[in-house]
């Protein structure tokens, strides 16, 4: 019988056993989105700069990849 480990959601550092989620490692959709937002921002960047391949992932996540208004 596996459990989940007690996590920080990586957005509000939240302890939870996220990953047991349908939003893991995050603790909800929000802070997900709000993840996302800073990949098609700057914040994220890296050593990697994005490429076609990050795009390609970005598109299978469906179409809305823009975060909801109000997320601040
Ligand atoms: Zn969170």
């Amino acid at each position: 019988m596996a459990t989940s480990p007690v996590i920080k959601c990586p957005t509000c550092r939240k302890r939870g056993r996220w990953f047991d989620g349908p939003f893991g490692p995050f603790c909800s959709e929000r802070c997900k989105l709000i993840d996302l937002g800073k990949w098609l921002g700057e914040e994220h960047r890296v050593s990697t700069p994005l490429t076609n391949a990050h795009l390609d992932q970005i598109e299978d996540l469906g179409p809305a990849q823009s975060p909801p208004p109000g997320l601040n």
